[in-house]
């Protein structure tokens, strides 16, 4: 059954949602075999690849329950509605919310949040930082909104190595600190002022080139950065709502720690001021993929429980 707006779950704190993309050329190609199922709207199966003593091969099923689960015919649209929609309306009222992105390298992490950055054609109009945008100026003119008169902006910047850099100012290298309330301050960071989505298009396009810019691969470098994407509402000067919409790191790396200490930390300063809501996961269906996948979803799952 395909998902309706009855489906949608009412103030939820945390919401994990996991989609699966199709399988790529690369894994056609290669015939890899699709190891994913969603039997239903909330509901990942994988099917793990398993030798017995003997040799013979067999699927092992495993099965994970999540708020939703969205299959590869699902459009970013679609995961938009289920996940980051309501918490535009969250911002207008309540102040912070969050959504993070969570997943394998190629899982398509960028391509539900930025939108597609991978061919010629570069569009981010269809990712969900664009839609929360188009969501949020279109919130701003409803009556109770509009004469709140509130003004927007928006900031982008990656966290590399342990270190912040404005997207929106030529990459320039920002402090980060924390406030005797453990509230995490980027100092410096750029605040534009946008008046209309084609506004927030321009500094995405602008942030992801100023992103991927100098690197032999757009995939090795994003790979390893995590990206926030913010937009803020400010009534008089001062912040109203603040919506963070994050891009992370590919998380196939568990065991390197060479970069973990202070991002991870970043991370989790990050995660404790806004907390709102946890919208993290994508996954790839290839049997190459597997354990990345069954990683993937054990975390996911565990964020479940929080
Ligand atoms: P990640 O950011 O997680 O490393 P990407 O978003 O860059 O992954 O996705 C890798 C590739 O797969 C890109 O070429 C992207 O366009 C494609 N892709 C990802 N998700 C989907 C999807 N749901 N439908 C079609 N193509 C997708
Ligand atoms: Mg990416």
């Amino acid at each position: 059954r395909p998902l309706t707006t009855n489906d949608l779950i009412e103030d939820h704190r945390i919401c994990v949602c996991v989609r699966a993309r199709p399988l790529n050329k690369k894994e056609l190609t290669t015939k890899d075999l699709d190891v994913i199922t969603i039997p239903s709207k909330d509901v990942v199966m994988v099917h793990e690849p398993k030798q017995k003593v003997d040799l013979t091969r067999y699927l092992e099923n495993q099965t994970f329950r999540f708020d939703y689960a969205f299959d590869e015919n699902s459009t970013n649209e679609m995961v938009y509605r289920f996940t980051a929609q309501p918490l535009v309306e969250t911002i207008f009222e309540r102040g912070m919310a969050t959504c993070f992105a969570y997943g394998q390298t190629g899982s398509g992490k960028t391509h539900t949040m930025g939108g597609d950055f991978s061919g010629k054609n570069q569009d981010c109009s269809k990712g969900i930082y664009a839609l929360s945008a188009r969501d949020v100026f279109l919130m701003l003119r409803k009556p109770n909104y509009k004469k709140m008169d509130l003004q927007v902006f928006a900031t982008f910047f990656e966290i590399y190595s342990g270190k912040v850099f404005d997207l929106l100012n030529r990459k320039a290298k920002l402090r980060v600190l924390e406030d005797g309330k453990q509230q995490v301050q980027v100092v410096g960071l750029q605040e534009r002022d946008v008046k209309c989505t084609e506004d927030v298009l321009k500094l995405i396009e602008m942030g992801n080139s100023c992103r991927t810019s100098g690197q032999t691969s757009a995939n090795a470098h994003s790979s390893r950065s995590h990206a926030v994407f913010q937009i803020i509402l400010r009534r008089r000067g001062k912040m109203h709502g603040k919506f963070s919409l994050i891009d992370l790191a590919g998380n196939e790396r568990g065991a390197d720690t060479s970069s973990a200490d202070r991002q991870t930390r970043l991370e989790g300063a990050e995660i404790n001021k806004s907390l709102l809501a946890l919208k993290i996961a994508t996954i790839s269906p290839g049997m190459a993929s597997c354990e990345n996948t069954l990683n993937t979803l054990r975390y996911a799952n565990r964020v479940t429980e929080l």
